[in-house]
């Protein structure tokens, strides 16, 4: 290894690629990490613009719903009025502080950072194009042993009239003004976690999804009922409905719709898909093969179609979830580098990989859904749980909790477990590793349930639903 310049080379300093590099150099390698937007980017998609910023947002929601509520409780309040500049700068000086973090972490694991574009050169070559403060770039080359491709995702707007009035998750963080009225495109997690805070935020929230239903690939029944419950807690949503195009007036953005209607918004969130970033990275140049929408192509050991190149996360075009991302990461590391000291060899498995939606209310969910179920074992048993919560026989809420169980009857394995409600990310982790660990159904009925607690449902449901 030592003929090059680095072991490794990892390209981005998101989830994934900031892992793998802290985790390499530790081990003793000689580790470079290349990030686009220097120390601000570290941390990536989910720390800058994706799961942590979103989570706090979710937050400040939820506290329109505890000033409503709390008059049920006891509470004489009059609510309170969202400074949205607050929250705003609260969230940065918190993502900055995380990015420091993630800077720290690297240098005290020995990785040599470099802030620059990185673009493949070679096999074991690459070349970092660093802004310079009067707009020139200066060109650094670098050879490393093995190249580790972490470049995550960038959202997907399609192109349509008007496509440059709308902006995408990247920007909703720091809209300004506070937009009153909002649409949201797009029927994914993104779009309905997005349409649910913002909602919560006390904008008129209207959602727009083309498909018959949100949240497409999730269990069916979820899906109903979730979209149910986000329109209870006042999100419009409008199912069938595609924009096409978009017009700048003085009273707002209009949006002409597929079905003839106008809607006028102050601002239009377009969540409709991400695809991998790979732009002028070179891969066409040193044959890195790669999918259709770009992607970058691995074999199960996250190896591209170029030996000592790998990839791992979000370009990579599969789960795209953070703790996915650094989990990849470290497998690639005990690959290159052996099992760490006194541990085994890590390997990933996409199974039973439980995922929280941070709608209002949230979903939990770990396993198959009861139609891919249906589909893998035939014969299923579904248990199925809907209840008002206990905070809200007081609260004055209307909201509703929903719990599933989909068991292969053959065996009597929990292959499926879902729920919308409070916390269902919290509730949902623990019972994902009981589903690893392969619990059947005697094993849930076994347990004893924590009592008042909305999760105990998970272990008291007795009679099946259907089979
Ligand atoms: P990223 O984290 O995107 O990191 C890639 C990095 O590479 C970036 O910093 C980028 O600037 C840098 N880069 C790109 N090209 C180059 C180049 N050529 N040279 C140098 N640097 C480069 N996941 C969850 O698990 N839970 C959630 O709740 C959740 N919420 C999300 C909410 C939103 C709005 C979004 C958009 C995503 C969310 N995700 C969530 C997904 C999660 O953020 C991603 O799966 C995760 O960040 C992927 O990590 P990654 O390492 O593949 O890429």
């Amino acid at each position: 290894m030592e003929q090059h310049d680095f072991d490794l080379f990892v390209i981005g300093g998101g989830s994934g690629g900031v892992r793998a590099a802290r985790m390499a150099a530790q081990r003793g390698a000689r580790v470079a990490l290349a990030e686009v937007l220097g120390t601000d980017g570290l941390g990536g998609t989910c720390v800058n613009v994706g799961c942590i910023p979103k989570k706090l947002y979710s937050y400040a929601a939820h506290y329109a719903e505890a000033f409503e509520e709390a008059a049920g409780f006891g509470w004489d309040t009059t609510g309170g009025t969202l400074d949205w500049a607050r929250l705003k700068q609260r969230r940065a000086a918190e993502i900055t502080r995380l990015n420091g973090i993630y800077g720290n972490l690297l240098a005290g694991s020995g990785v040599t950072r470099i802030d620059g574009f990185a673009r493949l050169t070679g096999a074991h070559s690459v070349s970092v194009a660093t802004l310079q403060a009067d707009g020139s770039a200066t060109h650094r080359e670098f050879t490393a042993a093995h190249i580790l491709i972490a470049t995550g995702g960038t959202p997907f707007v399609p192109h349509f009239q008007g496509r440059e009035h709308v902006i995408t998750s990247n920007e909703i963080f720091d809209l300004d003004p506070f937009p009153q009225r909002l649409a949201v495109v797009g029927g994914g997690y993104i779009a309905c976690e997005f349409a649910s805070i913002f909602n919560g935020l006390g904008a008129k929230v209207t959602q727009l999804y083309r498909g018959e239903q949100v949240l497409r690939g999730f269990d069916d029944e979820i899906r109903h009922f979730v979209a149910g419950e986000m329109v209870k807690h006042g999100v419009d949503l409008r199912l069938g409905a595609g924009v096409v195009a978009i017009r700048k007036e003085a009273d707002g953005l209009h949006l002409a719709l597929e079905d003839g209607q106008t809607l006028v918004t102050d601002a239009v969130l377009y969540a409709t898909g991400r695809v991998p970033l790979v732009k002028d990275l070179g891969l066409d140049a040193v044959g890195v093969a790669q999918g259709a929408q770009g992607e970058v192509v691995v074999d199960e050991h996250y190896r591209t179609s170029v030996p000592h190149i790998f990839a791992v996360g979000d370009v990579t075009n599969r789960v795209q979830l953070t703790p996915v991302a650094l989990g990849e990461a470290m497998v690639v590391v005990d690959q290159l580098l052996g099992a760490a000291p006194g541990k085994a060899q890590r390997s990933m498995s996409y199974e039973y990989i439980p995922t929280a939606v941070f709608t209002h209310p949230s979903i939990g969910t770990v396993g198959l859904s009861e139609q891919a179920a249906r589909e893998r074992y035939g014969d299923v048993t579904i248990f199925r749980s809907e209840f008002k919560a206990l905070r809200h026989t007081l609260s004055g809420s209307t909201e509703r909790t929903l719990m599933k169980l989909v068991v292969d009857t053959a065996t009597d394995r929990v292959v499926g477990l879902h729920m919308v409600g409070a916390e269902a990310g919290e509730i949902v982790q623990g019972f994902a590793v009981a589903m690893k660990a392969g619990a059947t159904k005697a094993v849930f009925d076994s347990t004893i349930g924590i009592h008042p607690t909305a999760a105990e449902e998970f272990v008291t449901m007795r009679e099946p639903l259907r089979r």
